[in-house]
């Protein structure tokens, strides 16, 4: 029997919790949790030559919510902020790529993945999938078709650039399959985006916006804030042009200075100094969420809104709920029952394995049986809605009790309100919910273990350095 009370006493023993309690404004909660790493403390490190046994184990299972993620890991151009960059776009590379993916397919087909589970999405993600020419689109879609039942209503999801989407890869796409398009705009304003190295004028991209909306499929865009030389009239501004483009859709993302992006290092010489600071981001999104609202989108999560009534985020909710995630394709990671896993980082060596009949997995991790409790949580969070009632299936515990002191000072600290027994974040709390993620799944897993032991700490301290070295 577990006793959650005691338990959760090392959480609000820590330091970061106590500088929390004894602090006020916006960002207290950025002070006091900065430094917070979450790595998930029962996750049982395996070896890669392990994949065929969670594939065997995942074959016998019953349905579950399930997806399938196809990495086409090729960009014409890089980005100024990216670090996931991996290579340039070479046409014989990208053949022998999606050779690959299709022998993958059919491998996992045979091992009895698909037998049981039924995708309720399918994301295409990258890098850039739009890449892919229209034959190697057609081929790929054809196979998910015949090596997979998708499930009625699935959502088809293909993330594109504005500049190699043309006319008949659109075509290719749709007559596939395809029923949801997600472009990585980020700004609109022509000048902003040549500095983030996109070459196309705010012009092209409406135009190539309408183009796909005018199909009929659902048209989402990614919009960055945050940027050098972004003021938040512009960012303003940028969301009604995509509202005027008829979009379905939009995510909203803070730009993340990663070190070894072309941006992170030129800031890391002195090259370039950035010009925000935490508040005036928070206050930036905070207007753009209250514009989302005015002009009637749906929040479906923190970061993502729906203007019309079927855009649903799937895929997304789907990863961020504790789902399956069957990945093809090289550097991209993915959860199969009891089991999460990585792929191999190199392409050349995913090639090589995919084509001679292995699931190319460099590392995986076992969960016990908190994992969906844990990720439930952290959904809810993502989703901006805390309701401990839908946990009691995954959980014996009172929820809501044991974590009382975190969400008064969240209240507090304007981050969220209750409502009738559930907690919704407003829109600081939104701005906020990455790092109140961590600390709520620090928190829950104190209640369930306790503090952690000296070994477990020293564990979690390497993987938390392996973690941010990525
Ligand atoms: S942000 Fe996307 S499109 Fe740009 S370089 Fe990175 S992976 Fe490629």
């Amino acid at each position: 029997m577990i006793d959650y009370a005691k338990n959760i006493q090392a959480f609000y023993e820590r330091d970061d919790y106590k500088a929390l309690a004894g602090q006020s404004g916006a960002t207290a909660v950025e002070a006091s949790f900065k430094d917070l790493t979450y790595i998930p403390r029962k996750t049982k490190p395996l070896p890669g030559m392990m994949a065929g046994t969670m594939l065997q184990e995942f074959a016998l299972q019953p349905a579950q919510p399930t997806a399938l993620y196809l990495h086409i890991p090729f960009c014409n151009l890089r980005c100024s902020y990216c670090n996931f960059y991996r290579n340039p776009f070479e046409a014989e590379q990208v053949e022998e790529y999606v050779q690959a993916l299709l022998a993958e397919l059919d491998f996992l087909q045979q091992q009895g993945v698909f037998a049981k589970q039924r995708p309720e999405a399918v994301f295409f993600g990258g890098g850039t999938p739009s890449v892919l020419n229209p034959a190697q689109i057609s081929a790929l879609l054809n196979k998910i078709h015949s090596a997979a039942s998708l499930a009625d209503n699935c959502e088809v999801t293909f993330e594109s650039s504005i500049y190699d989407l043309s006319a008949d890869k659109l075509d290719a796409c749709i007559a596939g399959g395809v029923n949801r398009f997600s472009f990585g705009v980020q700004a609109f304003d022509t000048h902003l985006r040549r500095s983030l190295g996109r070459l196309n004028a705010k012009e092209e991209v409406t135009g190539k916006l309408e183009e796909a909306a005018a199909k009929g499929v659902k048209v989402i865009i990614d919009l960055i804030y945050g940027l050098n030389g972004q003021t938040q009239a512009m960012l303003l501004n940028d969301i009604g042009t995509a509202l005027a483009c008829g979009v379905s859709g939009m995510d909203l993302y803070k730009l993340q200075i990663l070190p070894k992006s072309p941006l992170g290092q030129a800031i890391a010489k002195g090259n370039i100094k950035y010009e925000y600071n935490d508040r005036m981001l928070a206050e930036m999104f905070v207007a753009a969420d209250a514009l989302l609202a005015e002009q009637g989108a749906k929040a479906l999560s923190c970061c993502h809104w729906a203007m019309r009534e079927d855009e649903r985020s799937g895929y997304n909710t789907l990863v961020k709920s504790g789902a399956n995630i069957i990945t093809c394709g090289a550097a991209c990671g993915g959860h199969m029952g009891m089991y999460n896993y990585m792929k191999t980082m190199e392409r050349s060596d995913y090639v090589k394995k995919a084509t001679s009949g292995q699931y190319a997995v460099m590392g995986m991790g076992k969960h016990n049986e908190n994992y969906l409790l844990l990720e439930k949580l952290s959904g809810q969070c993502d989703a901006g809605k805390l309701d401990f009632a839908l946990l009691k299936q995954y959980s014996d515990a009172d929820w809501e009790s044991l974590l009382a002191p975190l969400l008064e000072q969240w209240e507090l600290l304007d981050l969220l309100y209750a409502v009738d027994g559930k907690y919704y974040f407003t829109a600081k709390g939104k701005y906020y919910y990455r790092q109140m993620d961590r600390v709520l799944l620090t928190a829950a897993e104190c209640a369930l273990y306790g503090k952690p032991g000296l070994m477990e700490q020293a564990g979690q301290k390497m993987m938390g350095i392996m973690k941010n070295m990525k």
